[in-house]
């Protein structure tokens, strides 16, 4: 049975004071008893304050990005090693803005994969197809070149600690969802797909958690997550208001 996740991605807005407020409020509400987990991903920048405010609390805090290498010398990035001295633990890899605005291909999130599993961190990996992709009937050409070239040599036994974040680009930010059917779809063949990856991955694609991102809401969450394939959302806009990822978790 795969346990649903709602993770919050804050990307590059919020405040220091709006974040911290957003952080109590999900402490106060959110419980061991809450059936579903609960990730934040805050600014790099609030990343000490959040994972202040959430510890002893079941919502994780992660990274939207880190540098794939140990203490080294690489002028702006951040490494898990650093995380780790916050008890940050989970990261954000391949975000479509990060491909489409920052040069973030699949090899290179392959090399972030590899290495951040290795270091104990639990990896997000998001993947999509954009619009013109999809008109063009590429959808699942991406998706399939997406989950082979990031999940590349990845070896059987760090499944565990791996997370999908299936969302199309064109979804994301634009209050256009996917349908369930759409979705339900997308999230088949990202299953299938990983099945095929090596002899035995048929177990990894039957326990792997695959979330579904784009304009999701508390108003669409509940109709998502009834598909089968669908096992919780990476969510944007409606995670940076305390009211509505309350709504999407509850
Ligand atoms: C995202 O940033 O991953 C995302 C899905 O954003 P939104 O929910 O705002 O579409």
């Amino acid at each position: 049975m795969r346990r649903k996740i709602i993770a919050g991605n804050w990307k590059m807005n919020l405040t220091l004071p709006e974040a911290k407020a957003i952080a109590s409020g999900l402490k106060e509400k959110v419980s061991s008893q809450t059936a579903v987990e609960v990730m934040v991903f805050p600014s790099a920048l609030h990343l000490h304050a959040v994972a202040e405010i959430l510890s002893g609390s079941p919502v994780i805090t992660g990274a939207q990005n880190a540098y794939p290498a140990v203490l080294t010398a690489m002028t702006g990035e951040i490494c898990p090693a650093q995380l780790s001295d916050f008890g940050i633990k989970t990261i954000l890899v391949g975000h479509s803005e990060r491909r489409q605005f920052l040069g973030e291909t699949s090899e290179i999130c392959n090399e972030k994969i590899k290495f951040f599993l290795n270091s104990g961190v639990r990896v997000v990996y998001c993947i999509g197809e954009t619009l013109a992709e999809r008109e063009s009937q590429n959808t699942f050409t991406v998706l399939k070149d997406q989950i082979k070239k990031g999940l590349f040599g990845i070896e059987s036994a760090k499944f565990k600690d791996l997370v999908i974040a299936y969302e199309p680009v064109w979804a994301i930010g634009t209050g256009k969802v996917a349908t369930p059917e759409q979705a339900e779809e997308a999230h088949a063949f990202v299953r299938k797909e990983i099945g095929a990856l090596f002899v035995g991955a048929d177990k990894v694609a039957e326990s792997i958690q695959i979330l579904y991102g784009g304009s999701v809401k508390p108003d669409n969450i509940a109709s998502l997550l009834a598909k089968p394939n669908i096992d919780g959302g990476l969510v944007g806009g409606a995670s940076q208001k305390l009211d509505s990822f309350l709504g999407l978790i509850k």
